[in-house]
């Protein structure tokens, strides 16, 4: 090894993995097992008390999870990581991990449809309370500052509607407020965009899209930045700041110094509440991330070739993707997507509901479902399908109106995805 600082291709591939200690197994070996056999009564012992590190039990850690984990970190500049079994629960361990009942959280508008659904309603039970930031802008999230904020959340790039976040300006509120803000970089993946290099202090993903990238795994991480000052915010998070009677009166936040976050969200949060990751899942994962900077590359130049015949289609009324000059995020995604815009985005056709309806019945090579960042081109008609609770005004609101679909644009040839998009049109006209 030279003294070089692996690049990002390089650790896709190798952070966090070695040559499997007892066979010599070159790939990550699926760690199949609830459980692991302690040395002794005093390891034992150790291991519950947070003085070692090591496995116990797969709801809390496993090693196939732990690579995994230590990869994830690797690419998005990070100390830590926790995976879990969803991105949802990503999200949902982190949220345990700050607020008590009756704080606030600030999030964006345009955010994935289920996370809307989760933070207005299944939260609201935890007493965990969302307040909208009314626009995209820093100035729209300070404004929605209280003294009860505990934390800022945001997408790196918005789902549906290919909107790009200005992550370093929210992320100066945050610091202002003495929040963390909390990126999902589901859509960008730490090839387009590293959110922590922008001043995030909690990155998430739903590992279900462009890091599996192959459309077979559910899966969610969570990345500690390891920036966020826990002790000098004060009694504000006492998950990591108060005494644990749980692990003897430890502080987390003075015993885990920069990875503590991700420390307390897996034994406060994993191990109570229990969404753990199969360690199969965390193998297909795995496998997907290593040729993850070839398929992000190909899926946004795909995804501008796209958008670019769509933009000039004459059934169709206007084309949301960063990627193409003139769209009003151009310029942020030039500033923090520079290799690309992504592969998801939005457009209208001029028939509206009917028109969608129409195009992703005649579409034969995108297929018709609800997920984003497979190989495969997927489609999707959002206002009856992954955004149809919301009410009209938010569904407008998220990008997700009657005439909207939403495509993920895969790695196949640009030129055949063109192709049935045009035979489709042409049929539905
Ligand atoms: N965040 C974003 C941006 C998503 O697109 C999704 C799912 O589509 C999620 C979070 C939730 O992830 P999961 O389906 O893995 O729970």
């Amino acid at each position: 090894m030279t003294d070089r600082a692996p690049g990002f291709a390089t650790l896709a591939i190798h952070a966090g993995a070695q040559p499997d200690p007892t066979t010599g197994a070159r790939a990550t070996p699926i760690y199949q097992t609830t459980s692991f056999v302690f040395d002794d009564v005093d390891h034992a012992a150790s291991l519950f008390g947070l003085q070692a590190f090591g496995n116990i039990y797969t709801r809390i850690g496993n090693p196939t999870c732990a690579v995994l984990e230590e990869r994830v970190a690797a690419l998005e500049g990070g100390t830590a990581a926790l995976a879990v079994a969803s991105g949802h629960a990503a999200e949902h361990l982190v949220f345990h991990t700050l607020l008590e009942p009756g704080d606030e959280f600030i999030a964006a508008k345009k955010l994935y449809g289920g996370s809307i659904n989760q933070f207005n309603h299944a939260y609201r039970k935890f007493g965990w309370n969302v307040v909208w930031a009314e626009g995209d802008d820093p100035a729209s999230f300070a404004r929605a500052v209280t003294p009860k904020t505990k934390a800022i959340f945001i997408e790196s790039i918005a789902n549906p509607g290919g909107v790009i976040f200005d992550i370093a300006g929210i992320a100066a509120v945050a610091k202002q407020a003495g929040v963390p803000l909390i990126v999902d970089n589901t859509l960008a993946s730490p090839y387009l965009i590293r959110p922590i290099e922008h001043g995030a202090d909690i990155v998430v993903h739903s590992l279900t899209k462009f890091l599996g990238g192959h459309g077979n795994s559910i899966g969610g991480i969570i990345v500690d930045a390891g920036s966020f000052d826990w002790l000098k915010a004060g009694k504000r998070y006492p998950s990591l700041t108060a005494p644990r009677p749980e692990y003897a009166g430890m502080v987390l936040a003075e015993t885990f110094g920069n990875f503590a976050f991700a420390i307390a969200a897996r034994v406060l949060g994993l191990r109570d509440l229990g969404p753990a990751l199969s360690p199969f899942n965390a193998f297909q994962i795995l496998t997907g991330i290593e040729t993850l900077p070839l398929r992000m590359k190909k899926h946004s130049d795909n995804a501008l070739a796209v958008a670019r015949f769509l933009s000039t289609h004459p059934q169709v009324s206007w084309v949301s993707y960063p990627g193409l000059p003139g769209d009003k995020y151009h310029a942020l995604a030039q500033r923090y997507a520079p290799k690309g815009a992504g592969a998801v985005f939005t457009f209208g056709l001029k028939g509206g509901n009917a028109a969608g309806i129409a195009l992703v019945s005649n579409l034969t090579l995108f297929s018709h479902l609800a997920n984003v960042g497979d190989t495969r081109s997927l489609v999707i008609h959002p206002a009856s399908t992954t955004h149809r609770q919301l009410t009209d005004e938010q569904k407008a609101i998220a990008g997700a109106g009657p005439d909207v679909v939403r495509l993920s644009i895969g790695i196949e040839d640009a030129e055949d995805l063109i192709a049935d998009l045009d035979q489709a049109l042409k049929a539905g006209a």
